[in-house]
């Protein structure tokens, strides 16, 4: 574990971070381990399908970056998904492959003959779920349940307990769950599961030494980002203690999307100063695969992979963005496979023109031509409400030179 903010043309993050006060407070596990759901949950994104091959080439590129586990599918959904688990588990990768599902022999079943290493036993306990959706009690599904945790233990798999939609479970029906399951059919681990995203760091963390408190068991965090807040309730369920850390590569899934797969491994590696072998500077490449495979496309200003996110306008300390970048931003933009940008329009300065200019060969001109050049350039922008590009901008520079 790194106890340090600064790593020398890497990153300059918040000191704070590390603060004595800060992690004393924090029961940080030794080691986490991301769990990423991208071929399951992140498929679950309305609209969004991967084929096999798009599959095969998403878990390989998952275990490049070094993803501990990757849940390949549910095989119960289509032959294609039990033939892509069954490809992906055929790989040797060394990333763990886990299957969802229901609790059904039958599920299990289907997650040995594909190869899998673990399965994520899926069952509601929510309240609304619980009561309008499936008019079940805890105790159904505990009964349900408990049966095949056992099967898939004895048969070798590592069994995750997903009692999904947790954070609106009523206490009592999640302490019997939890008292029953541990007498009749203990897991491998048990998730907190956020699933409609609505939960506070807060409440999480408490969530997370509450359930384990239960039942001793290693704490797994999958949450939803409907509030924005999908990453940080998963840290925060790491400062509480949680070894397993659920996401989707691109922030993928229903409607907001899971917690981003990359934010979440910025976030232990530089936030928190966990030592790991993520390949962050393999992070674009899969960033493009998944916006091309799944039709969404990376906004602008997307954490970690936007496009925008060491571009500068203003003309306000440019010379840095290119030569010292970790005065304007916490990372180093090639850390994450990305290069700065300075960018001409309305808020560009007269340093903008002049680092413009040698940029692109330009030469060099009094202060009256870089004054006139400077008008000329806030008012295109300000006229096309947007950034000049280079033509537009040599151009300008041509008319004053020849003016
Ligand atoms: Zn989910």
């Amino acid at each position: 574990m790194r106890e340090t903010h600064l790593e020398n043309d890497k990153w300059w993050v918040s000191p704070y971070n590390f603060e004595s006060t800060v992690r004393d407070g924090l029961n940080l596990p030794e080691k986490v381990e991301i769990h990423d759901a991208t071929l399951r949950d992140g498929e679950q994104t309305p609209g969004v399908v991967f084929s096999v091959d798009d599959k095969i080439e998403i878990a390989t590129k998952l275990n490049e970056l070094g993803v501990d586990r990757i849940e390949a599918g549910m095989p119960a959904v289509s032959l294609d998904d039990q033939k892509a688990i069954t490809e992906i588990s055929k790989l040797g990768l060394n990333s763990k492959i886990f299957t969802f599902a229901r609790a059904m022999k039958k599920d299990i079943d289907l997650a040995l003959e594909c190869g899998a290493d673990g399965v994520v036993i899926e069952v509601p306990i929510g309240y609304p779920k619980l009561v309008t959706q499936f008019g079940w009690t805890w105790r159904d599904v505990a009964e349900k349940t408990a049966p095949i945790i056992n099967y898939a233990r004895e048969n070798g798999l590592h069994a995750l307990f997903f009692p999904y939609d947790t954070t609106r479970a009523r206490k009592e029906d999640l302490t019997n769950l939890c008292g029953y399951i541990m007498d009749n059919a203990p897991p491998d681990s048990i998730g907190i599961v956020d699933t409609m995203g609505c939960a506070t760091p807060e409440a999480i963390k408490h969530m997370v030494r509450w359930v384990n408190d239960m039942t001793g068991l290693p704490i797994e965090i999958h949450t939803h980002n409907d509030f924005g807040m999908g990453v940080a309730t998963e840290l925060a369920a790491v400062t509480a203690g949680a070894v397993c850390v659920h996401s989707c590569a691109n922030g993928l899934g229903e409607r907001t999307g899971n917690a981003a797969l990359e934010e979440l491994m910025m976030g232990l590696h530089l936030l928190y100063g966990y030592d790991t072998n993520y390949r962050l500077d393999k992070i674009p490449e899969l960033a493009e695969m998944i916006a091309a495979k799944s039709n969404i496309p990376i906004a602008r200003n997307k954490p970690v992979l936007g496009h925008g996110n060491f571009i500068r306008e203003s003309g306000i300390g440019i010379n840095y963005v290119m030569n010292d970048p970790l005065v304007m931003f916490a990372t180093h933009p090639s850390l994450t496979g990305k290069i700065g940008e300075v960018v001409l329009g309305k808020k560009s300065g007269k340093a903008s023109i002049i680092y413009k200019m040698g940029e692109l060969g330009l030469g060099e001109l009094d202060d009256e031509k870089i004054a006139k050049i400077l008008d000329e350039v806030k008012a295109t922008g300000i006229a096309k409400r947007d950034v000049l590009s280079n033509e537009e901008f040599v151009n300008i520079v041509s008319s004053v030179q020849a003016g």
